[in-house]
């Protein structure tokens, strides 16, 4: 089943205490698909503008991700420039240039207009919105935002939580949104707002899925060398999706396996600047990887004393 994916394409600058890089590939609708793309066909709309340099997503077209709904637009392509210091686990943003992006008006292909799998990434919420009125009763709606949005666009966030069956953000994204500091708390917060599951993500201390009747925890991958912790988060989101669109199984069962594939995702993703690692790896790397998650966190639970 194809995946429907809606969010930015980018040109980042990212530092971090290992390097810098100027430019490069980025955007949450870039990783999600270079991502997702392992699992099943990506649908990617978003918008870019003259200045963009379209060999870099050369490589994206070629593991078949389909770019009918990317805008070529007239203009400044978005831009984001990040700082990470020793905390890998947060960006900080030192420059966010809308671009293309402050005139953009989504238009879903009539040919992705019934994508099982809708994922709207990182963006302005607005346009979240629209792209919901575009779509035709998708399976799964899941959405994305973080602290730049949830300070404009918090009316536009709540009116958003009503109309998706889930959410991804970070942990310090959940207090900002909820204003609770305690996230079980937080998190029944945002379910009572509309979805039915939400996944805070915690960096390097892994990631909870709550539902009103259960909690999930999947750790993150204890990695020895992390390069660019970017698109970390659109890359779980990626695996996440990816493999449900894959199994077409919507069960409890099957979206905890999901959080795992996610979590390998996002371990690929800063092993490497930009997109470079997620799109260097096969498939037998990311099931070698799901295969040590479950080593990770294998015990015996059967003879305790
Ligand atoms: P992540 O590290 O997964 O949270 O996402 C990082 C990506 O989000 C970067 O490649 C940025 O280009 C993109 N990004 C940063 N700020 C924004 C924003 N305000 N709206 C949309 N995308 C953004």
């Amino acid at each position: 089943m194809t995946v429907l994916v809606v969010g930015s394409v980018a040109l980042d600058s990212v530092e971090t205490p290992f390097g810098k890089a100027d430019d490069v590939l980025g955007g949450s609708g870039t990783f999600f698909s270079s991502s997702a793309s392992h699992f099943v066909p990506v649908q990617l709309v978003g918008v870019v503008g003259s200045d963009y340099p379209m060999d870099k997503l050369a490589p994206l077209a070629a593991r078949g991700v389909d770019m009918a709904g990317l805008e070529h637009a007239e203009g400044e392509s978005f831009r984001w420039r990040g700082r990470y210091r020793h905390d890998l686990n947060s960006a900080e943003t030192l420059e966010t240039r809308l671009g293309v992006f402050s005139h953009f008006k989504p238009k879903i292909p009539a040919q992705f207009r019934n994508a099982p799998f809708v994922f709207l990434a990182n963006i302005d919420q607005r346009l979240q919105l629209e792209v919901l009125q575009q779509v035709e009763r998708p399976k799964l709606v899941a959405c994305d935002t973080m602290n730049f949005w949830i300070e404009s666009r918090r009316t536009d966030l709540l009116t958003l939580l009503g109309k998706v069956d889930l959410i991804t953000l970070n942990d310090g994204e959940a207090r900002q949104l909820t204003e609770h500091a305690n996230l079980v708390k937080a998190a029944r917060w945002i379910l009572d707002r509309g979805p039915t599951h939400v996944i805070i993500k915690k960096g390097e201390h892994g990631a909870f899925m709550f539902t009103r009747e259960s909690i999930f925890f999947a750790p993150a991958y204890p990695l020895e060398d992390i390069f660019d912790p970017t698109g970390a988060g659109d890359s779980f989101a990626g695996g996440f999706i990816g493999y449900l669109a894959r199994t077409g199984d919507l069960s409890e069962a099957n979206l905890r396996r999901a959080v795992v594939y996610g979590s390998a995702m996002g371990s690929f993703a800063v092993e490497g600047f930009s997109t470079t690692r997620l799109l260097e790896i096969g498939r037998e790397d990311i099931e070698r990887r799901v295969q040590a998650f479950a080593r990770l966190v294998a015990f015996d639970a059967a003879n305790l004393a």
